[in-house]
């Protein structure tokens, strides 16, 4: 039951009708349903904390502020070999940023 509420606050809907091997609570997750007794729900919970999206919106946003402070550092970046460094970083964080699915 405490399992179910878990899942149940992950997203999950609990079904009416209880699992018919053993009349355990079955819930339906992303499409799928699972008995709260005999199916294995240790990769859902575990899994459903770390989204594809999560991390991908968590990436963008942390590539955009490096990119923004090295485009910083760049603009007061005396040294050509620093700058060479600088700008390098730069196109890499500006590669990957174009890599991520847009919204
Ligand atoms: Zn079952």
């Amino acid at each position: 039951m405490k399992l179910a509420a878990e899942l149940v606050s992950k997203g999950a809907t609990m079904l009416a009708e209880p699992c018919p091997a053993d009349g355990g609570i079955q819930v339906r997750y992303r499409g799928k349903v699972y008995c709260t007794t005999h199916d294995d729900l240790s990769s859902i919970t575990t899994a459903s904390a770390v989204s594809y999206d999560s991390v991908v919106a968590q990436l963008r946003e942390v590539l955009l502020s490096r990119l923004n402070e090295t485009t910083a550092a760049l603009g007061v970046e005396r040294d050509p070999a620093r700058q060479d460094q600088l700008v390098s970083l730069a196109s890499k964080y500006f590669e990957l940023l174009q890599r991520l699915p847009q919204k």
